[in-house]
């Protein structure tokens, strides 16, 4: 710990952000970062505390806590203290391959687990030195590309570019074999690319990394399909390994009547059509899903509704509303969520603050859902009708059930991000893995039911965070390592 008074002398500072009124006029990110100077003070804020909760990404409370890479984090904090920037760099890669993408799309287990905001609620800013850490890193070169000195002989054919596959890739090629990775879609990055949106993760930093990877000898082929453009058994032939990594794209829907109505989407077919026009032409193509001048629905209270929300505002939408099912959580932590238990409370994201600031108030209605959409004569959405729901216990088990009261809206553009419910299951049955009943791929640590073919990422665990995609990457890459050569250094 490079300086022991540092929590008490320096205020937690996080980087500047774009007011609303000035981010939504462009998809561009609008974080402004710190000075170096500034970072490193923020550095000097961390305790080195004897109980590092922040990295140790453990099970509390039923719910994880601490970042589950593990990295490093209070000895990369001091090192950005002291202003060690290198050595920080390689601190933080031994744990985490890819920072550049969890420093601007994590939620930042680790800030809700560190001690110094157990009673004040200002932990270290974490996160924000991580991106200092790793940017820092590709403007001063430490982070270039490294090809493997030697290669082992064996093949491996990772399906699905999204983190967990970058990861897995990236780790398995660093130890030799020789790795092509498959992608159905056009462009690398999976929800990194068409799902996350732009003002959260420009994809010229996904590119960056690719690049690397090539130039490393990772071979990426995209516009691929495995499971329809290309048979399961041939590439299990053409490979010593496969490992499935594409994700859980299933989205969950609403089975109202009206659903068949004209403008209602699902969220990331909605996000993607809007990233996609935005990478092709600048939104000159004219082929986004758009909210211009529409009234829109949010189904879906969660981080995907509110990236919906953002979206739809950055396109001219005059008004949003963002249904959400559960009870509005507390503003502070309830008895019984203590730290270092990850906070279940209110969050505004900044989608909520967008549209606060453009319509008055916040889009979040609690405690609803539809109950039907209305279509015009021509068959497009222009309506729906809204059930209020309340908590209940039904058969021993809490639940939202319907109050009687109801009340119709309008809207002429309907988002559904109500979750997904696993993965689309062509490519397990193409290649003959068990699937559970949640719909992800059934597995022993990372192993499917097929030799030589592993899964890993939403894929094996559902819908996750980018940080666990990283994570499992990790872990798959050491058990497929070990699968090849009888023994892993990983
Ligand atoms: C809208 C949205 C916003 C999100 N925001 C965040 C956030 O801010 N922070 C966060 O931590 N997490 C976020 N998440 C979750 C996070 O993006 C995922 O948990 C993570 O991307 C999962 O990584 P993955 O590699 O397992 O799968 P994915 O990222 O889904 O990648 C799977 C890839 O496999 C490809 N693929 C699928 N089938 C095939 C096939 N048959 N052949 C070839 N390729 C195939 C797909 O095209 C895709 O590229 C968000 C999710 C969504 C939907
Ligand atoms: S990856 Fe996420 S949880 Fe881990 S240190 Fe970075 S911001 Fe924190």
């Amino acid at each position: 710990m490079g300086k022991p008074t540092g929590f008490m002398e320096i205020n937690r500072q996080v980087s500047y952000e774009l007011p609303p009124e000035e981010r939504t006029k462009n998809f561009n990110e609008f974080h402004i970062p710190l000075h170096p100077d500034e970072q490193q003070a923020q550095g000097a804020r961390c305790m080195d505390c004897g109980v590092p909760f922040c990295q140790s990404g453990m099970l509390i409370g039923g719910m994880f806590s601490g970042c589950p890479l593990n990295n490093l984090i209070p000895e990369w904090n001091d090192l950005v203290y002291r202003g060690q920037w290198d050595l920080a760099v390689k601190r933080l890669i031994a744990t985490n391959r890819y920072p550049e993408f969890t420093s601007r799309v994590c939620p930042a287990l680790c800030e809700a687990a560190c001690t110094c905001g157990m009673t004040t609620g200002n932990p270290v800013t974490v996160k924000e030195n991580e991106r200092a850490v790793v940017e820092y890193g590709y403007e001063s070169g430490t982070i270039h590309a490294v090809p493997p000195p030697s290669r082992t002989g064996k093949r491996v054919a990772v399906v699905g570019t999204g983190p967990s596959g970058l990861s897995v890739a990236d780790l398995l090629n660093k130890r030799g074999h020789k790795v092509t990775m498959y992608e159905r879609s056009d462009r690398v990055g999976g929800l990194l690319m068409y799902g996350i949106p732009n003002m959260k993760l420009e994809k010229w930093v996904i590119d960056r990394r690719v690049d690397i990877l090539k130039e490393e000898g990772i071979e990426f082929k995209t516009n691929v399909d495995v499971g329809r453009d290309i048979g399961a058994e041939e590439l299990k032939a053409q490979y010593d390994a496969v490992v499935l990594c594409c994700g859980a794209k299933q989205p969950r829907d609403i089975g109202a009547p009206g659903r068949d109505a004209e403008g209602i989407y699902f969220a990331v077919d909605y996000l993607s059509s809007v990233t996609k026009s935005l990478l092709d032409s600048g939104f000159g193509d004219g082929r986004a899903i758009t909210a211009s001048g529409k009234k829109v629905l949010v189904i879906g209270g969660g981080d995907t509704g509110n990236d919906c929300v953002g979206t739809a505002i950055r396109q001219g939408c005059t008004s949003v509303t963002q249904l959400e099912m559960m009870p509005c959580p507390p503003t502070c932590r309830a008895p019984g969520n203590d730290w270092p238990e990850w906070p279940r409370v209110l969050k505004t994201d900044y989608g909520q603050q967008e549209a606060i600031d453009k319509f008055g108030c916040d889009p979040r209605l609690y405690k609803t859902t539809v109950k039907e959409f209305y279509k015009n004569e021509n068959g497009q959405v222009c309506g729906a009708l809204i059930a209020k729901l309340e908590s209940q216990v039904v058969d021993g088990r809490r639940m939202m059930v319907p109050t009687g009261e109801e009340f119709a809206i309008e809207c002429d553009l309907v988002l559904i991000a109500a979750g997904f419910t696993g993965c689309e299951s062509y490519v397990a049955e193409a290649f003959g893995v068990d699937m559970t009943p949640r719909g992800t791929v059934a597995d022993k640590k990372y192993a499917t039911s097929q030799p030589g073919v592993f899964a890993c990422g939403d894929m094996r665990r559902g819908q996750s965070l980018v940080v666990w995609a990283l994570r499992e990457g990790r872990d798959t890459a050491a058990v497929v390592d070990e699968y090849l050569m009888g023994y892993t250094n990983l």
